[in-house]
């Protein structure tokens, strides 16, 4: 009966994890991975703790000098390429390098993102919305996670497997203190992570999205660095809201392991916006 089977599948399952769990030391064995925004912050720490899991990591960024440091300190199974997110060509040739180097492309995380165009100077209210530096935001936090979907999926579909995932932010459900831009830029990511999930699902290739807090990263000294965000930020930590858990601010690691989870289990998991908030969405915290 299906009721059998299902005790069936169930055992065979537990003895699976059980061997697994054995070699809970290398769960990206043999897997090759693509990481945007990977010379910095979470793309970073996750690029680590790929390659401690055994996978083979392209390191794709803007930033060449530390992505080509980054890459000799992670030895042969790391590779650098410049990367800008924005552009067709970059994203479709580091896709394309995963494949001329090591062969195939288990992994795409399209992680890159920024805060801020640097010609934005703050964010503006609503009232003042400007659609030339909304656009600029969404040329990278949007359209650069678009094309990496894209690309991957052009690889993955004829393997019939692959797992795409994508940073977006606790903005992706809660309003910003920073950026409107930003705030809608990260809704689009889960907007981005659902249609294609749906559509991906018959080849095999899943995909999710994280939605990290703030995160100690060199992004964070942007807001920090803005009067205005300093002082949120302060109250924010401060605030009465709320458990110890969401008053913390997340090492990059806490994001690399939601990663490496949805990389190497949960064969089923696609479609998700991942929260790692310590409960603060839950919680009913103050304005973010
Ligand atoms: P970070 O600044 O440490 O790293 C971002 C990396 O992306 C940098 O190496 C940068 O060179 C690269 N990058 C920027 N623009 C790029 C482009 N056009 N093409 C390729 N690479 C580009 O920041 P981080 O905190 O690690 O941010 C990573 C992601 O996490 C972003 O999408 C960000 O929106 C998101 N995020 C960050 C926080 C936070 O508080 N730090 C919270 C939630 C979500």
């Amino acid at each position: 009966t299906s009721i059998d089977s299902a005790a069936t599948r169930a055992r065979e399952y537990a003895t699976t994890f059980i061997d697994t769990s054995a070699a809970l030391g290398r769960r990206l064995e043999g897997q090759v991975a693509v990481i945007t925004g990977a010379a910095s912050g979470i793309g970073e720490a996750t690029a680590r703790s790929f390659i401690a899991h055994g996978a083979r990591v392209i390191i794709a960024d803007l930033q060449d000098e530390a992505g080509t440091k980054l890459a000799k300190d992670l030895g042969p199974n790391a590779h650098f390429v410049h990367c800008d997110v924005s552009k067709e060509e970059d994203v479709s040739e580091s896709v394309g390098l995963a494949v001329s180097v090591y062969g195939q492309l288990d992994i795409m995380y399209n992680n890159a993102g920024i805060l801020m165009p640097k010609s934005m100077g703050t964010d503006t209210g609503i009232s003042d919305l400007n659609l030339a530096d909304m656009h600029d935001m969404f040329r990278i936090n949007v359209y650069g996670v678009a094309l990496g979907i894209k690309h991957a999926a052009r690889v993955m579909k004829p393997q019939r497997r692959g797992c795409i995932i994508c940073t977006a932010s606790i903005t992706s459900i809660l309003s910003s203190l920073a950026s409107h831009y930003y705030t809608v830029s990260k809704h689009a990511v889960v907007g981005l992570t659902r249609s294609s999930a749906s559509e991906l699902s018959e080849y095999g290739i899943r995909v999710n999205c994280i939605s990290p807090t703030i995160v100690m990263t060199p992004f964070l000294r942007i807001m920090l660095s803005n009067p205005h965000l300093n002082k949120k930020l302060g109250e924010w930590r401060t605030s009465e809201a709320g458990c110890n858990l969401s008053q913390t601010f997340l090492s990059p690691d806490e994001v690399a392991k939601a990663a490496l989870f949805l990389a190497s289990d949960g064969n089923y998991i696609s479609g998700h916006n991942l929260v790692i908030d310590g409960s603060r969405s839950v919680t009913g915290s103050p304005k973010l």
